[in-house]
Formats: structure tokens, sequence, C-alpha cells
């Protein structure tokens, strides 16, 4: 295949656009655990596209349910009108989600999940008569996608400070990541949950009587594979509880069995209020997301009279072509077992991705599920700098891995193998042994 002979019209988002196209990286194929780029290389993906695709390239039952449906019903408006695949995927995710996480909004991206997530808890306690509750809690290095309301409970500088004025009313809870005490933890840091006790602080100079939400990342993925320290969400799910503050886990990288489970709620036993999720809904082969709200908080809507009980949707809302593909992943996620497969990997891949400890300017190497992070060393006055080369080394060598800053993140399609684990880890090894400057 050839390179388009313009690249220049294309504004490509979080992406450094004349670099990029100085030299540029197209991927033009994907099946299984590879993608083919346009000079016709195979790289293996480490990063399942964006944490996305999680049930590997091309799945022909995706592939074919995506077809069909175009053929059938190309789109129904989803405003006072429905289509049964919509109800059909409701259902099915409020089957494999824990405790009584049984309602379904959907929305287009991660981002429109997080901004309906919010809108939800503000609506929520105004119905109740509590609407003094508006302020919202994020976390320092949180990602919650990229609308204001996202930006605004993100805690990820470059990403707010063009923007000028977030939402007014929001605070946020210091992040957990503390290598002095964690570097090459296996799993969940044994210390750090007393990071929760941050928001017993943020009620004390607030008032809980202004506090709607919190809302985190159970492991937060985009800044780097931060893991949550033991008892940490357990501690916030308590003090939220004891103020009749709402919890909102951000679901979106971790939904869809990347920690083992459906849900990081489930694998860590600690039930959200609210949970977005996007990304692997769908296998990522059409854009999605959704907010899912647990029974109360739904009938609470459902009281008083009739008429739109929430003033708030997309166009897209439960795209056929979406609910589709969403039934087909989650039919290959069940019959493929890959949530346990993953579970039964994490072993191996733990294991696997520690052999990078000792590697040049490793200074931490953290992992869970099918999740790793590689945190290299910044260079001095370049910070960023070894990562982007480690990425551009990678695609030149043969692996797709994800950078942030200077912290490999790997997440890989939940089919990966054990010799292709290998394989992106030896890839690893040998790009970080060549970039050692
Ligand atoms: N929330 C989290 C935790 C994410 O990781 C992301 C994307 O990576 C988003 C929200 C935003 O999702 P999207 O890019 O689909 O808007």
């Amino acid at each position: 295949m050839s390179l388009p002979n313009d690249l220049a019209a294309y504004w490509m988002p979080f992406t450094a656009n004349r670099q990029f196209k100085a030299k540029p990286r197209l991927l033009v194929a994907a099946e299984g655990m590879h993608y083919t780029t346009h000079d016709g290389r195979r790289l293996i993906d480490g990063c399942a596209g964006l944490w996305c695709v999680n049930a590997g390239h091309a799945r022909p039952e995706i592939v074919a349910a995506i077809r069909a449906q175009a053929g059938e019903l190309d789109y129904a408006p989803p405003f006072q009108m429905g289509h049964p695949k919509a109800f059909e995927l409701a259902s099915r995710l409020a089957e494999i989600m824990p405790a009584d996480l049984d309602h379904v909004f959907f929305t287009n991206s991660g981002s429109e999940a997080v901004d309906t997530a919010l809108k939800i808890a503000l609506a929520y306690h105004a119905r109740r008569g509590d609407g003094g509750r508006r302020r919202l809690i994020g976390r320092a290095r949180g990602y919650h996608g990229v609308g204001f309301g996202g930006i605004s409970v993100g805690g990820i500088s470059p990403n707010r400070k063009a923007f000028g004025g977030m939402l007014g009313e929001v605070d946020h809870l210091p992040h957990t990541h503390d290598l002095a005490h964690n570097a090459f933890t296996r799993g969940q840091p044994a210390w750090g949950a007393h990071f929760a006790d941050a928001l017993e602080d943020l009620v004390a100079l607030h008032g809980a009587e202004t506090i709607a939400a919190v809302i985190v990342e159970p492991m937060a993925g985009s800044t780097g594979v931060l893991v949550p320290p033991q008892g940490y969400l357990q501690k916030l799910r308590a003090i939220c509880d004891k103020y009749g503050i709402l919890l909102i886990f951000d679901e979106v990288i971790t939904g869809f069995g990347r920690l083992g489970a459906a849900s990081a709620a489930e694998r860590f036993g600690v039930v959200p209020d609210i949970m977005t999720v996007a990304k692997g809904i769908t296998n990522a082969a059409v854009p999605m997301g959704a907010a899912i709200v647990r029974k109360p908080i739904f009938e609470t809507f459902m009281q008083g009279p009739d008429g739109i009980e929430l003033f708030h949707g997309y166009t897209y809302s439960a795209h056929p072509l979406a609910c589709a593909a969403g039934l087909a992943a989650l039919d290959v996620y069940r019959t493929d077992a890959l949530f346990a497969r993953a579970r039964a990997l994490e072993d191996y891949w733990i294991e696997s991705a520690f052999r990078l400890k000792g590697l040049p300017n490793v200074i931490d190497v953290r992992a869970i599920g099918l999740v790793a992070g590689i945190e290299l060393s910044p260079r001095p006055g370049a910070p960023g700098a070894r990562g982007y080369d480690a990425l551009v080394q990678c695609y030149e060598t043969g692996a797709l891995v994800r950078v942030t800053g200077d912290i490999i993140a790997l997440s890989p399609p939940l089919i990966i193998s054990k010799q292709q684990i290998d394989q992106l880890v030896g890839t690893i090894a040998d790009v970080l042994r060549q970039t050692s400057a």
C-alpha cells in the first residue's frame, strides 16, 4: 500500500502533528494480535489499539454483526424511539456488572460517558431535593476524557491549561503514585490506602452537603498505570457512604476484562454508584460508551410526573451498529472466556514484565491484570523524550506500545499467547538496551 500523497489536512488528535508528518506511522490493516504498517511490516499490538481491542482485531463474529446490522437497520433515532438491540445490550451489560449496577445510558465515547455520569450525579441530588451538592471531586493524574466535565475533574495539567475556566465547583484528591514506597510492586501495593483520607479533608474543607460525587479510575491508565493500593478503593467507598457522596468509577480502560474480570469493581470488590465504560464495550469496532447506574439512582429519576426524566442524550446514543458490535463483542468475551483468560495469564504477564527490571533507565515496573507500566527515568531537561524514542524504536522494531511521558504502558489484547508476551517484552527489552542514552 502506498501513503496518501498529502498528510496536510488531517489535524491529528493528541499527536505531535509536525513530528508525525515528517516521518509518518500509518496502520493499514489489523488481524488478531497484529497490525500491518503502510510499509508492509507486522506489528505485535502491545496496547490493544488504545486499550480497547480486548478480543483482538477483526473478530469475524463482530465484523459479521456490524455488516448485517448496516443492511437491516442503519440508524434509529434514540429520542422517544427505540430499537431492539439497544434494550438487549443494556440487559446484557446489566447482567455482567456487579450488584445493582443495572441501568445503562449509552454514549459514543468515554468522554461523553464521563460527562453523562457527572450530569447524572448532579441531577440525582437535585431530584432528591439535595441540590446544594454541586461539587465534583476528581484526582490528580486522573484522565476522564476531553469534555469540559472530564478535563475539570481530570488531573492532567496540559489537558486543562490552554482552555481557561473549568467547571467551577471542583476539587481534587492526591494521586496514589509513590515510587519511594512502591517501586517494583507486583499487583496492588500494600502501602498507600491512607491517600483516600484526603477525601475526609475535602469534606471538612467544603462541607459534605456541597459534594455531589467523587470520580476516579479504579486503576489509572492514561497517566501511566497507577495501581490502587490495597484498601484504598474500599476506603473511598466507605467515606463516600458516610457522607452521602456518589462514587463514580471511570472504567473506560478497566472494563471488559483488562484486570481479569468484567470490571475493576468486580476485581477489587468495590461497587461504585455509577460506572463509565467505553472502548472494549464494542471491542472498539464501532465507537460507543455508557454510564451505568445503580438501581436506586435510576429509580430516583422515575419518581414524579411523567415526562422526560433527564434532559440529556446524543443523536447516536445506542446507535444500531454499535449495539450490534457490542452484543457480538460480549458474545466473544463470553464464548472465549476472555476475562478468565486474562486472569489466568496474569502471573505469567507480571513475571514477564518484571524481566525489564534492571534494564537501562527503568525506574519502575508495575503490573496487574493484563496491564503493565514501565517507568523510565526522564532525560535531564527533556521529559518525555526517552519515552517518545522508545515508542518510535518499538514501532520500527515490530511492536506497538503506548507511551505517556516516560512511561511505557502495555495492555495487549486478552487473546495474547505466552509466546507473544515473550516476543513483546523481548522487543521492549532490546529497545531499552539500544536506547540506553
Ligand atoms: N476515561 C478514561 C479512564 C479513559 O482512559 C479515556 C480514554 O482513554 C476516556 C475516559 C475518554 O474516552 P474517549 O477517548 O473515548 O472519549
